[in-house]
């Protein structure tokens, strides 16, 4: 049986730290951080992340300013509340919810974020930053996955082997960049990746961030496994949000494992809140 790596509890926790840290930091500084959210659109997961990290916001003790547009807003439009966002001297932190409607390019968008306010790390520049081991902001996904994996005790991951399944730009690549900063021998998997499961059987660690329910099968593990469940479904049978790991199969062979919910997603949301209160120290510090 698995030990459960509780991302709940474990965000719990470093959110209490961080309220006593906003706190100081509202004494020193006369406010507190100032998150900014732009949703647009009605998509309902979109609006229950975004609930989630308004809740989070108010637990920490950030000031948060979430701005709704429509579905038909213009990629201009957007550019343009972006625009005023990057001027306003009392936002620090700016996060646009993904994915956005069909005639906005996301591209467009990341990189019209000031990459002082960008919290989400995604500013080109921040990615280079990952890549180039330079100082940066790190996507708060793969951050959140890092902290649970560094919260297992005795447990080095210098040497380990791990193979991130699925290779996208906000969960699979930097996943894979940081890992390979702590010493892992890591893999990328993909759609197109041949003979998956001989891969995945030789993992210590498996990242699994596909987005189809229920996807990491038992005989595709090793008896030990450290298992990251990122992926956020519904399950076509019950409709109740699962992961992409077959957690009933796959839990009795790990020997850590995350839950969906409460693994991955909690831990998401806390490194969204060190994200914000990181730029707002280095904004305050300048002036
Ligand atoms: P994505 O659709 O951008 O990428 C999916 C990846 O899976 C692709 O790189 C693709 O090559 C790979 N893939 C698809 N089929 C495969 C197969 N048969 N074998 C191997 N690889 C395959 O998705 P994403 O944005 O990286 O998100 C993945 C999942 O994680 C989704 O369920 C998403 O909702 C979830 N997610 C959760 C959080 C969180 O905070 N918990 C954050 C971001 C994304």
């Amino acid at each position: 049986m698995a030990i459960i790596l509780n991302g709940k509890e474990i965000s719990k926790e470093r959110k209490a730290q961080m309220k006593i840290q906003v706190e100081q930091l509202r004494q020193k500084y006369g406010r507190p951080p100032h998150l900014a959210v732009v949703l647009v659109g009605d998509d309902p997961a979109s609006l229950s992340y975004v609930r989630g990290k308004e809740k989070a916001c108010l637990e920490v003790g950030i000031f948060n300013t979430t701005i709704r547009l429509s579905e038909q807003t213009s990629e201009k439009e957007l550019l343009e509340c972006i625009a005023e966002l990057n001027e306003n001297p009392l936002i620090d932190g700016i996060l646009v919810q993904l994915p956005l409607p069909e005639q906005i390019r996301e591209f467009v968008i990341i990189n019209a974020i000031s990459l002082e306010k960008d919290v989400d790390g995604f500013h080109p520049r921040n990615v280079a930053g990952l890549y180039l081991k330079q100082p940066c902001l790190y996507p708060c996904t793969p951050k959140g996955i890092l902290t649970l994996l560094k919260s297992i005790p005795d447990f080095s991951l210098d040497g380990k082997k791990a193979v991130v399944i699925g290779r996208s730009n906000i969960v699979g690549l930097p996943t894979f960049k940081m890992l390979l900063d702590q010493n892992v021998t890591v893999s990328v998997a993909h759609s197109k990746t041949e003979n998956l499961q001989e891969l995945t059987q030789s993992a210590d660690i498996l990242v699994v961030a596909v987005g189809k329910p229920k996807f990491l099968k038992a005989e595709m593990v090793r008896p030990g496994v450290v298992v990251i469940d990122v992926g956020i479904n519904r399950d076509p049978q019950t409709n109740k949000l699962c992961g992409d790991v077959d957690f009933e199969q796959v839990e009795p062979l790990a020997s850590y494992i995350t839950k969906v919910p409460g693994g991955v997603g909690p831990m998401t949301i806390c490194s969204l809140m060190e994200n914000t209160i990181e730029v707002f120290e280095k904004r305050v510090a300048k002036k």
